[in-house]
């Protein structure tokens, strides 16, 4: 499985000092969670350094056709860490990559109609392991 998740992750454009992180978060995802979205070839993971005079674009998966009544499950989704993140401590950086997982896993939704979705990715980051920091 590591070796499945390096390959993986070698896909994307990820700074060095963040990759051994995202590769900790993603190998401690329940199955079904990793599957939906290492199974999913629109899914996008990439980083960026923010600073004065510096921009960013985000490379976006080819959206698929929605189906009807399908909701966001078509919706390309991508994930953008910042860079500089790294130098905080290894719990934060790591709980950060989960709720960022988490609200990609989630499609930016609720767990239920109504729930609050920054609620439902801590709950799901914190049921993984990484739980929000203090
Ligand atoms: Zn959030």
């Amino acid at each position: 499985m590591p070796e499945r998740i390096e390959r993986w992750l070698s896909t994307f454009e990820l700074h060095a000092s963040l990759r051994p992180h995202v590769a900790v978060v993603v190998a401690a995802l329940p199955g079904e969670v990793r599957d939906d979205l290492m199974g999913d070839p629109s899914f996008t993971l990439t980083d960026f350094e923010p600073g004065p005079g510096r921009s960013f674009r985000v490379n976006v998966g080819m959206p698929r056709l929605l189906k009807q009544g399908g909701g966001g499950a078509g919706a390309s989704r991508a994930v953008v860490l910042k860079r500089r993140m790294w130098r905080s401590d290894a719990g934060f950086v790591r709980w950060v990559i989960a709720h960022e997982l988490a609200h990609a896993h989630l499609r930016n939704e609720g767990r239920f109609p109504g729930d609050d979705p920054e609620a439902a990715a801590d709950a799901l980051a914190a049921m993984w392991g990484f739980p929000r920091p203090g």
